[in-house]
């Protein structure tokens, strides 16, 4: 994997950023802390734009030079003072371990908008896009995939971080997202979710493993 110092500034990886959509500032990509830090800044020189990204990981998906993106964000977080977002790899990886499972894919319909949890969906990319276009093309539901495959990200973490809130609109990303999309139900995979994906929708939100559950007590009553 390649370093910040390989950067080139090709700016491919702005047009997947959350963060860069919402601003139009290159201060906030990745491409702006690897420029910033080519010329000298240190993780506290950077510590606004740091605080506003959403660990979504589609920069690193993206980046034609393999800049092994994620770990180095968390590490300039880390030494700029700034907490990660409680991104639950572990509950990231549950909700697709679940969606992998025939009952749960059973109780999918085309009235579910299906929310694959950002991070963990693209820190496994390659694999896991095989996975979810199965998933979607089997079931009828729609996802938050984009053209390129890649996952929209709700920021809905960002919401219980350490005041972070001001610097991500999660309202407006998350307004994005359903726009012009036709659904009766969301199914989430990351528990952050489902507060703000009910309040701003009015629908009901269910978590995959509430549907995993549900089956399983179903075939066991
Ligand atoms: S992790 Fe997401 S929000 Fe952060 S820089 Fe990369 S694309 Fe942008
Ligand atoms: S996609 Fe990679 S090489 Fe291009 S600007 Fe972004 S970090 Fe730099």
């Amino acid at each position: 994997m390649a370093a910040f110092t390989d950067c080139y500034g090709c700016s491919v990886c702005l047009l997947s950023c959350p963060m860069w959509l919402q601003r139009r500032d290159v201060r906030f990509s990745v491409q702006g802390y690897a420029k910033a830090m080519q010329h000298g800044a240190d993780a506290m020189a950077i510590k606004e734009p740091l605080s506003a990204c959403i660990e979504c990981g589609a920069c690193q998906v993206v980046c034609p030079e393999h800049i092994d993106v994620m770990p180095t964000i968390a590490q300039l977080k880390g030494q700029a003072g700034l907490s990660l977002l409680a991104q639950s790899s572990q509950e990231a990886l549950s909700g697709f371990v679940m969606s992998c499972d025939d009952a749960v894919q059973q109780q999918l319909g085309k009235d579910d908008l299906y929310i694959i949890d950002a991070a963990g969906f693209h820190a496994h990319h390659a694999g896991r896009v095989e996975h979810y276009t199965q998933l979607r093309d089997t079931t009828g539901c729609s996802m938050n995939l984009d053209l390129q495959r890649l996952a929209i990200p709700t920021g809905s973490m960002m919401l219980n971080s350490d005041g972070s809130d001001q610097l991500f609109d999660v309202e407006a990303l998350v307004s994005w997202l359903i726009q012009g999309r036709s659904f009766e139900r969301l199914v989430v995979e990351n528990p952050a979710d489902q507060a703000v994906l009910a309040k701003l929708t009015g629908k009901p939100v269910v978590q995959v493993k509430d549907l995993f559950g549900s089956n399983q007590n179903h075939a066991e009553s």
